[in-house]
């Protein structure tokens, strides 16, 4: 994680979408190329992204700012339950304008490929509708779109916590992996919500219906979730911030990667952050993401996430670049394709109006970003960015 490969002065070689070479320039200078003296970095992959859902929580943002408690805001409406609730009044039409509206914001800021969970439905209509306007953003939008099932969320408002964990077994994640709407099941381990029992439950019958898992574990208490996921070979658990010496060193020895996304500690302005640097010292694999949700991460930009992985994590620049492309690629399944600017992969690139990578540091209250590169071709100009060819909306 810590080297990245630079090409000095570097060419990219595209066709019909893909990388036909990368490399060292050879030959003359061209003026007249696309791009000529500008830096060009992978596009960014968000691992952990929550876009579909209905309505911001900026008033409860307002009173937590004012001093509210988690109960206080939860007693006035706020909370998830209120995101729940409107999501599942949302039509699939309204769902899709308003996470539209948030990939064009990913796009502008270079993420050419993201995860989209759902998980404010928590029955099986509106966990369908979520996944279903997923796949939708993916087709319309020049962005790929990785859709997870998270039916482990939260506990709905209208059943008992057992009651729902049966349904999600004998019906819900059945359905939802015989209609091929995810390939991943995704679920919150935490006090209050659900323990490592109901999340082990769960699991089983994720995997028996050939599903690959993901967590949510360790974000406000240590839960145990990490031995779990490693347990039953997760491809990821996320979050972490009270992972603990023995969790590092269990992360180390296996494939489960370590998904971070600072800017929930940032905007819950918590002091503490997940142990990231020393989980890629001690040798685990390390992606990061927005965690892009209306509760505690309003936050399209991958760009202020590598900034807060170098500023807040303490993760080197390449460190932080790697796991914002090819190991957060690794975590949605597409690094043959993406994360990484190699022959054959896709033709997915920002360029930089800047001449070092490390500048992308330096200065960080600029993105710099020139232009966004979907499989060749540009769907972001930053001198126009209402250029949109794609979209029929
Ligand atoms: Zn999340």
């Amino acid at each position: 994680m810590g080297e990245l490969d630079v090409f000095e002065p570097g060419e990219i070689l595209t066709e019909n979408g893909r990388i036909l070479e990368v490399g060292t320039r050879t030959g003359e200078a061209d003026f007249t190329e696309e791009n000529f003296g500008k830096l060009a970095i992978p596009g960014l992959v968000d691992a952990h992204n929550h876009l579909v859902y209905d309505g911001e929580r900026i008033d409860e943002f307002e009173m937590k700012l004012k001093g509210a408690t988690y109960l206080e805001i939860a007693e006035r409406g706020g909370g998830i339950r209120s995101t729940v609730n409107a999501t599942r009044k949302a039509s699939k039409e309204d769902l899709f304008l308003q996470a539209g509206e948030r990939v064009f914001y990913m796009l502008k800021n270079g993420t050419t490929a993201s995860e989209a969970k759902s998980g404010y439905g928590l029955n099986l209509k509106d966990e369908i509708k979520q996944l279903e306007v997923a796949r939708e953003l993916g087709e319309k939008f020049p962005i790929d779109i990785v859709p997870v099932f998270l039916g482990g969320h939260d506990i709905p408002p209208d059943l008992e916590k057992k009651d729902y964990l049966s349904l999600l077994e004998r019906e819900i994640i059945p359905e939802v992996a015989e209609k091929g709407l995810s390939k991943y099941f995704d679920a919150f381990c935490e006090k209050g919500v659900y323990d490592v029992k109901d999340v082990e439950k769960m699991f089983r019958a994720a995997k028996e219906n050939g599903l690959k898992l993901r967590l949510h574990t360790e974000e406000f208490s240590h839960m145990g979730g990490i031995n779990l996921g490693v347990e039953y070979k997760a491809v990821s658990v996320d979050h972490l911030l009270f992972a603990d010496k023995g969790d590092i060193e269990l992360l180390a020895s296996s494939d489960t990667a370590a998904v971070v996304m600072p800017s929930v500690s940032f905007f819950l302005r918590l002091d503490k952050y997940a142990p990231a640097k020393e989980i890629i010292d001690a040798g685990g694999i390390v992606a990061l993401g927005t965690d892009l949700n209306p509760g505690s991460s309003p936050v399209e930009s991958m760009f202020f996430v590598l900034w807060l992985a170098v500023f807040k994590l303490n993760l080197t620049m390449e460190e932080a670049i790697t796991a914002a492309t090819l190991n957060s690629a690794y975590v949605l399944g597409i690094s043959d394709l993406n994360g990484s600017l190699e022959k054959g992969k896709k033709a997915d690139f920002i360029v930089l109006n800047l001449s070092d990578y490390r500048e992308i540091f330096y200065r960080p209250s600029e993105t710099h970003i020139d232009s966004v590169y979907k499989e060749g071709r540009k769907v972001i100009n930053s001198q126009n960015v209402g250029y949109f060819p794609t979209i029929g909306i």
